[in-house]
């Protein structure tokens, strides 16, 4: 069954909402569905519901949401990455392969050997675009949540953002002391990981220690070197697969 987001209106069994735009021309003309129809829509904060068709109009189709379907899109582990952006299209790969791998959020950092400078009046396009990039990948890959892509923070800001007793790491080429893998055996139960990547250049020493003394656990993915915009789409994969989100028939 097609699964379309309405992200517009709060969904509400027995209520009515309407798809507009790319989505609409596609229900009508593409997937052919006619009035009475079943389609699945999705409110985009990991809620699916069953819709009856009720209405085919010219560039909407209005919809009577049913109830709530609970096989969703959307992994139980919480993968929040807290990411260096790098240059070019790299990070905008990297937000998409994300979101495909079941990220559950996005963090960009400006580190101090982040080699990009976004000028303050283009950041409202910029995070509006990677926004754009996240909701285009989730729909894509099914998912039932569009993972945030923030505005971009240093390390010290970032390392301010409230965190619980979940592992938090930090991914470190030069003193990984532990290996994902084991990290990930012994949390076996952790429903949330975040993750902090850094930019081609690495974390500067005075960033490392403020990670440090912020509790954050330093990891190694093993011993080759991946690229900024490899990491975090590499760890989320790896935790998925460990914690059964991944490879497995639903
Ligand atoms: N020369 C840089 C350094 O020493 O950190 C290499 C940076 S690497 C291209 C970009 C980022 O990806 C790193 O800051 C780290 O967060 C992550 N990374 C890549 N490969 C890694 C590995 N094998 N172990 C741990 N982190 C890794």
């Amino acid at each position: 069954m097609s699964k379309f987001f309405i992200t517009e209106y709060e969904l509400v069994p027995g209520g009515t909402a309407y798809i507009v735009g790319d989505d609409a021309r596609h229900i009508k003309k593409s997937l052919r569905v006619k009035k009475d129809d079943i389609i699945k829509v999705c409110d985009g904060k990991g809620n699916d519901y069953s819709a009856r068709v009720e209405k085919l109009e010219n560039d909407a189709v209005l919809v009577e949401v049913a109830e709530r379907i609970d096989q969703n899109g959307e992994p139980k582990l919480k993968v929040n990455l807290f990411m260096a952006v790098t240059k070019g299209e790299g990070f905008e790969y990297a937000i998409q392969k994300c979101v495909e791998a079941g990220a559950a959020s996005i963090q960009p950092l400006i580190t101090e050997h982040t080699v990009i400078s976004i000028a303050e009046t283009k950041l409202d396009k910029r995070v509006e675009r990677w926004n754009k990039i996240s909701e285009s990948a989730a729909k894509q890959s099914g998912r039932s949540a569009i993972p945030l892509v923030s505005y971009p923070l240093t390390m010290a800001e970032a390392l301010k953002k409230p965190k619980g007793a979940e592992p938090s790491i930090i991914c470190y080429v030069k003193e990984g002391t532990l290996g994902l893998k084991q990290l990930l055996t012994e949390n076996p139960g952790a429903d949330t990981l975040n993750v902090f990547i850094g930019p081609e250049g690495g974390f500067s020493p005075a960033e490392w220690e403020i990670a440090k003394r912020a509790g954050l656990q330093s990891v190694s993915l093993g011993k080759r070197i991946l690229k900024a915009e490899t990491a975090g789409f590499f760890v989320t994969l790896a935790a998925m697969y460990e914690y059964g989100e991944l490879g497995v028939k639903d």
